[in-house]
């Protein structure tokens, strides 16, 4: 994502990168995150997923298609709600207006595929089996998958903070964990039993370093970058030493996640 306009050709390393920002589902048990804010209605979801098995099995009829079309629209659209209203406080109104104005592009799994061989092409066809998601400016999501509502918000989260300079101060690693951490708490519970989480190790490490600084200063890092940012670096040095802050983030850029907990459990001194 990030580098979203097109007068920015990907190099390979973009691809990569963009290939990390986007959603990963990692194959690890669910560990339940705290619901906060409330479920899609299961009927819902249920009404979407009956109308997505349908087009697979190529029996959907046109008033059905245009329906789905309707649902989807609407889950994208009360998504970015319930993301104003958890974090509507903390969202710059330019970042709030422009997402608005846009809507989530859902591809059927093939033709997400086909997209992000398009777009990535450096990507390979293996690390593309797992992204379900991702951002260039605009969202787009794979929509035959069960936990949709949480994709579309993790991306969705990923196209508010585009223009952040948070994510290239911290690096991909962390910016997946706090995309994630954020999303978490959009749909709460949407957690499915027996169901891969996306990037459980990242999203573990925001969650401890949630418990340090608190979950409103890494919102507003996140979505206003800047002064917000810098006022999450200093709190943690205070806390845990000077220095302690850049140690963190290197140790997540290096995907040291164990390191990176013990920075945020007992500094740089331990
Ligand atoms: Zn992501």
């Amino acid at each position: 994502m990030a580098k979203g306009c097109m007068k920015h050709r990907l190099n390979r390393m973009a691809a990569i990168s963009v290939l990390v920002s986007a959603l990963f589902i990692a194959a690890q048990a669910v560990t339940g995150p705290p619901a906060v804010a409330g479920a899609v209605s299961k009927t819902f979801r249920q009404s979407i997923a009956r109308k997505l098995g349908k087009a697979q099995a190529g029996t959907l009829s046109k008033a059905e298609a245009a329906a789905l079309r309707r649902e989807l629209m609407k889950l994208d659209k009360d998504t970015l709600d319930r993301i104003a209203r958890v974090y509507g406080k903390y969202i710059p109104e330019n970042s709030m207006r422009a997402a608005r104005s846009v809507s989530t592009r859902f591809y059927s799994h093939d033709a997400y595929q086909a997209h992000l061989k398009k777009m990535y092409p450096d990507m390979t066809a293996a690390q593309r089996k797992d992204v379900t998601g991702n951002t260039e400016m605009l969202t787009y999501v794979d929509k035959n998958q069960p936990l949709l509502p949480r994709v579309v918000a993790h991306e969705r989260l990923h196209q508010l903070s585009e223009f952040v300079d948070t994510k290239r101060k911290v690096g991909m690693n962390l910016h997946e964990g706090m995309t994630e951490f954020l999303a978490r708490r959009v749909y709460g519970d949407m957690s499915i039993k027996g169901l891969p989480i996306p990037y459980p190790r990242k999203t573990e490490v925001v969650e401890v370093l949630a418990a340090r600084v608190g979950k409103e200063r890494i919102a507003k890092a996140y979505f206003r970058g800047g002064k917000s940012f810098q006022v999450l670096k200093e709190d943690f040095d205070e806390q845990l030493g000077r220095g302690a802050f850049d140690a963190f983030v290197e140790a997540m850029k290096k995907e040291r996640y164990g390191d990176a907990i013990k920075i945020i459990k007992r500094g740089v001194l331990y």
